[in-house]
């Protein structure tokens, strides 16, 4: 069976790995470099521990509250259109107590096997893995309350992995590069965070090594379906294929609206800066609750980033923003800052509104499968989606985890 995967991040590469292997005749198609989107400069986890749906009770009401301050980790640039009004709605109404608590349920039973599945990643293609565990920390009694309070949600949801909870003094003996004023946090012995720029790499890598196609420089700019297979137009190519997996990320709703399916849909961008300091850096993945920042100790510099902007699909790299990002860590940390930056990065994270992926076959179109809308976990979900479209493309089999990610729920 040909099957043609479009979007080369890590859900398409993960995608067209899993289908690979499972006797498919793979040919990915990205519009860029291969790992070039959203998947390029992000902090890497593996972090089911945090895999809580953003739309949350009263989150709504913090964003708002929180936009005003000097530094935010939230910018929205409201349009005046439909699309964006319909996302808001869908967003506010998937923030209820008992959707949240469903999605998070949900979604952490797609993460089920992701370092099992990891861990067979880096022994297979080799993968830049750390397995330090996740340290969060916060400045504040309300900051440490809330990460505290999402975590045994998360706990209460099916995560079975030690947690530990520190004041001030026992997180700094785990992590000495925090400041003084830290008032406490949690130690997440069991999650991991990998090189995202090197996980893309090597499936790439390891796609190609196995035969199938991985094509740069195409971007499928039509999509149409007749007697019974795919015709996809890329630049000057044509292709034909039996099934086509759209992994698009932030620009899926795009190709689906081509083809009259509509789904409330945002890029949120996101940011980095990697870099080294003199001082001694972080030695976990580390979450400063307050600024909402990760920070991924790499082997050759530290990555920090966060920031979520409601601004369309715009990669610019704005550089109030990367200031805001960088002055907000500073304070966690007792001697460590970003002196020597070696890349600055902005990407968009695919966000359907109720902040749980899409999954699963699209109604109307016979064959054609949506792996998208991954937001904030698409590294920690990458390889568990591969494998349930595997199963949906190769044996029509939706397996029951993968349910409540399926398009339905935007199209009744
Ligand atoms: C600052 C930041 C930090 C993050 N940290 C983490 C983290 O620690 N852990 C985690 O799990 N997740 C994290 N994420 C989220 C994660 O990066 C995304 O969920 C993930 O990268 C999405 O992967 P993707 O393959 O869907 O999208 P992308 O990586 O964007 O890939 C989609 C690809 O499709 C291509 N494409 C688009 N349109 C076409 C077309 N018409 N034809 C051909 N190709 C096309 C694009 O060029 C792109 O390469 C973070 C995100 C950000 C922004």
């Amino acid at each position: 069976m040909r099957v043609a995967v479009i979007g080369a991040g890590a859900i398409g590469l993960s995608c067209a790995r899993s289908l690979a292997a499972g006797g498919a005749d793979v040919v990915v198609l990205e519009r860029g470099r291969a790992g070039g989107g959203c998947s390029y400069g992000n902090t890497g986890w593996i972090c089911p521990a945090l895999s809580a749906p953003l739309p949350a009770p009263k989150v709504m009401g913090r964003a708002v509250l929180g936009m005003g301050r000097r530094n935010s980790p939230l910018l929205v640039q409201p349009r005046v259109d439909a699309s964006f009004a319909r996302w808001s709605w869908g967003f506010w109404r998937a923030s209820s107590r008992e959707r949240y608590e469903a999605g998070l349920r949900a979604t952490l039973d797609l993460a089920r096997d992701c370092f099992e599945l990891y861990d067979r990643l880096a022994q297979e293609i080799g993968l830049e893995i750390h397995r330090t565990g996740m340290v969060v920390a916060a400045r504040t009694e309300a900051g440490l309350a809330e990460y505290v309070a999402m975590i045994e949600g998360a706990q209460k949801a099916g995560y079975d992995g030690p947690v530990e909870v520190l004041d001030g003094d026992g997180l700094r003996s785990r992590e000495p590069s925090l400041a003084d004023d830290v008032v406490g946090g949690l130690f997440v012995a069991a999650e991991r965070y990998v090189r995202p720029e090197k996980l893309t790499a090597a499936l790439a890598w390891s796609l190609r090594a196995g035969g199938a196609e991985v094509l740069e420089g195409a971007e499928v700019t039509r999509l149409t379906y007749r007697t019974g297979r795919w015709r996809l137009e890329a630049g000057d190519r044509t292709l034909e294929a039996d099934r086509v997996v759209l992994a698009a990320g932030a620009w899926s709703a795009r190709l689906l609206s081509a083809l009259g399916v509509r789904i409330p849909f945002e890029a949120a961008k996101g940011y980095s800066v990697t870099a080294s300091g003199t001082a001694a850096a972080p030695i976990h993945a580390l979450y400063l609750a307050e600024a909402k920042v990760g920070a991924s100790p790499f082997s050759d510099g530290v990555r920090l980033a966060g920031i979520f902007d409601l601004t369309g699909i715009d990669s610019s790299l704005r550089r109030k923003r990367i200031d805001a990002l960088t002055r907000s860590s500073e304070p966690f940390f007792r001697e460590w800052r970003p002196e020597h930056v070696e890349e600055q990065w902005a990407g968009l994270r695919p966000y359907p509104a109720d902040g749980l992926p899409i999954i699963g076959g699209v109604p109307g179109h016979p064959g054609l499968v949506a792996a998208t809308g991954h937001g904030r976990l698409g590294i920690t979900l990458a390889p568990g989606t591969g494998e349930a479209v595997r199963s949906i493309v190769l044996d029509g089999r939706v397996s029951v985890e993968v349910r409540p990610f399926g398009i339905e729920r935007f199209l009744r």
